[in-house]
């Protein structure tokens, strides 16, 4: 689904309603049980099986995260998870606008939601789709911040009880992205989703400098993180102010700029690749007021991740450049 037929404003909100519609009904994850034996789990059975009721029967421990595919499809209707073709997995966690029944607003903690950024990374993922030819993987949390808080622990991100199943689907469908991918691909490119409003026109990296993507400089260097077929990178070629800037490092750091605001979150870091069962994991911040155009952001981000994902991808995938 490219984004051009969208490109009428006048019929974006009800397009993305309708999408979020179809995902959130597991639309779009039909086809997991195939694709999970075609790709993760080549001992299973094939078919025969019900494509959306049973799926694959899993023989080998080394494909455990095949088991847990239908978490893919969120058990909470407040989060809207997409089952991805390609290394690539997006989050957002703080767009949400559907309030949890029975939940009180939050006391503690921030509560504004990042305005724009659920459809912004629906968007995205069309825009990768059509240029990879294959889906990425998304998580997407519907509900109010004020509820529940994604990108917090789960001591800190909400108060009532009747929150905890919508945060917990929200982190069972991440987890199980990274293990599918890990196990697919041999990795991913996580980006989380986020906006602020600090700096309204620029855009902010978050990798706990440098940490959450460890993997990745390991293997490429700073320049994966900062090159011109970064993802950062690349925006700031099409003209976004990125922050940090890459030159800004103090002598003796990394020539990728010090992070010292929006410098990475709990998401990055719970699923970031410093850890062994991470990926390699970005937070990025978009500016309020470039979040004012989200169909021409999410091509220009679309078009940044594509050619990260050419350039620096898991070798493994299967997907990618066909
Ligand atoms: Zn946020």
């Amino acid at each position: 689904m490219a984004i051009a037929p969208y490109a009428s404003r006048s019929i974006l909100p009800l397009a993305l309603l309708i999408l979020t519609g179809l995902l959130s009904a597991g639309f779009f994850a039909a086809a997991a049980p195939s694709d999970a034996a075609a790709h993760a789990a080549p001992s299973a059975p094939q078919p025969g099986a019900e494509a959306d009721e049973q799926l694959p029967a899993v023989t080998a421990p080394a494909h455990e995260a095949a088991k847990r595919l239908a978490e893919l499809v969120a058990s909470s209707d407040l989060v809207t998870a997409q089952r991805g073709q390609i290394p690539v997995i997006l989050v957002a966690p703080h767009g949400g606008l559907v309030r949890i029944p029975g939940v009180p607003d939050r006391k503690a903690g921030v509560t504004v939601t990042d305005t724009g950024t659920a459809e912004l990374a629906l968007l995205i993922s069309q825009r990768v789709t059509a240029k990879l030819g294959g889906k990425p993987y998304l998580v997407v949390a519907q509900f109010v911040r004020k509820n529940a808080d994604a990108n917090r622990p789960a001591a800190e991100a909400f108060e009532a009880d009747a929150a905890r199943p919508h945060y917990e689907a929200f982190h069972a469908a991440a987890r199980a992205a990274v293990d599918e991918c890990r196990t697919r691909f041999g990795g991913a490119i996580l980006i989380d989703v986020h906006g602020q409003a600090r700096v309204p026109d620029a855009i902010v990296r978050g990798t706990r400098n440098g940490k959450t993507v460890s993997r990745l400089l390991e293997r490429s260097g700073a320049e994966a993180l900062t090159g011109p077929d970064s993802i950062p990178g690349r925006l700031a070629a099409a003209g976004y102010q990125i922050l940090p800037v890459a030159e800004d490092g103090p002598a003796g750091e990394p020539a990728m700029g010090r992070e010292t605001f929006f410098d990475g979150g709990f998401i990055v870091a719970s699923y970031g690749s410093h850890n062994a069962n991470g990926v390699d994991a970005i937070q990025l911040e978009f500016g309020k007021m470039r979040r004012d155009d989200p169909i021409k952001l999410a091509r220009d981000v679309g078009d940044a991740i594509a050619a990260f994902v050419r350039r620096y991808g898991p070798q493994k995938s299967d997907a990618v450049g066909k």
